[in-house]
């Protein structure tokens, strides 16, 4: 049995250690990392609402009104106000019937997929998934199919699979509108599709993609047109939206379900209210003509960069969201290629495994409203000196 000093050096030795950085700033693209300042290309804050002063104002009133903590458990009687206006305006901004909080989109994942299968039944999921959704299969105890990255015909061989074998089971079919690690996205329309014709239940994550695709930012179920044939729309609080927390959108007796089954909500203390209260006021600013317009600069500022990143690899695929990652391969090589950037003053940490497939690790970069076109011109400048090459690039 190795010791966990034994086991902390078997990480290391393949490049595969990770440890934490402090920031001393607030979240931004300028931080300051142990006495450096950085240009930060890392973070989900798609729309720049982290710091936006409308959610700030919303969390400090409803700090006044209601205090820090939530104090108990949704069912017990921590269900307070700013909750349910929370949730009355996330249901009316996707256009569904109802909507459940939860204290991360991890919780909520955990909570939806446990609710609606268990032992008998069988869940088909995209390899790429994120992890908290995978975490959330094998919790359920479900039997687990994985189809390959975005390919139907075997997620229909696996429906016709659990067709003959299960044919009284509820199947689950699990996918991201934007994968998290590529950002790309899945066939939707052609999901729902399969979904209708063998009569299965769907669960989309959109955590890459609310406040950034479709007319509205309702997300990609919304730019496909799809979003009513979606059973389970789950989606996070922390990225576009800029605080914190998790949720469900779906129908009120998915969401009943849920309250009476998702053990990740039933036995958690319920979102401080003042979080509530901010992500209100995203879901408010996202639907607004502001908002149309901080995403529009956010698309302006993903074809920006792309055009940069095409100039050093003219391979480089569309994006379709605001993660462009620069696949690089070998750890070691990720790792080497981002120490150089955050010694020419760029924040982008290198992604490996167990977060991407060995082999395929990379910087993951991520671009927002707020980055000005000088920002991304001198990370393209920076990337070009240092990655004279054309790289492989990711399929698709
Ligand atoms: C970040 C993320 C989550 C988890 O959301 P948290 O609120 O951070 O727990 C779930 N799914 C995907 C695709 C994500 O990228």
């Amino acid at each position: 049995m190795l010791t966990v000093a034994e086991q902390l050096a078997e990480i290391r030795s393949r490049s595969l250690h990770r440890s934490l950085r402090e920031i001393a700033t607030p979240q931004g693209n300028e931080i300051e990392l142990v006495g450096k300042r950085l240009l930060n290309f890392s973070s989900n804050d798609y729309l720049g609402l982290a710091s936006e002063p409308a959610l700030a104002d919303a969390a400090r009133e409803a700090l006044d009104q209601y205090g820090v903590g939530a104090g108990a458990s949704r069912l017990v009687c921590g269900t307070l106000t700013p909750h349910i206006q929370f949730e009355k305006t996330l249901a009316a901004f996707k256009r569904t019937e109802a909507a459940l909080t939860f204290s991360s989109g991890h919780a909520a994942a955990l909570g939806a997929v446990q609710s609606l299968v268990g032992k008998h039944d069988v869940i088909i999921i995209d390899k790429l998934a994120h992890a908290c959704l995978i975490d959330a299969s094998r919790l359920s105890q479900a039997v687990v199919r994985v189809f390959p990255h975005n390919h139907l015909g075997k997620l229909e061989s696996h429906l016709e699979w659990a067709r003959e074998n299960h044919p009284e089971s509820r199947v689950l079919i699990i996918t991201e509108s934007i994968f998290s690690m590529d950002g790309d996205h899945a066939p939707l329309v052609e999901i729902v599709a399969l979904k209708q014709k063998y009569q299965a239940y769907l669960l989309v994550d959109e955590a890459h993609a609310v406040g950034i695709l479709g007319a509205h930012g309702r997300g990609l179920a919304e730019k496909l047109g799809v979003a009513s044939k979606i059973d389970l729309q789950m989606g996070t609080l922390g990225k576009a939206l800029g605080v914190s927390g998790g949720y469900i959108c779906a129908s009120r007796v998915m969401i009943e379900l849920l309250v009476n089954r998702a053990r990740s909500f039933i036995f958690s203390t319920a979102v401080p209210p003042m979080l509530a209260a901010a992500a209100t006021a995203a879901v408010n600013f996202v639907a607004s003509p502001e908002g149309d317009e901080r995403r529009k600069t956010l698309w302006h500022n993903i074809r920006h960069l792309e055009k940069g990143l095409r100039q050093i690899n003219p391979n480089y695929p569309a994006a379709a969201s605001a993660i462009l990652p620069w696949i690089v391969g070998d750890e070691e090589d990720a790792l080497l290629l981002a120490r150089s950037l955050f010694e020419e003053g760029f924040h982008i940490p290198a992604i490996r495994y167990p977060t991407v497939a060995k082999g395929s690790a990379r910087l993951r970069i991520t671009v927002n409203a707020r980055h000005t076109t000088a920002q991304i011109d001198a990370l393209c400048k920076a990337l070009g000196r240092l990655c004279p090459m054309p790289m492989e690039v990711a399929e698709d």
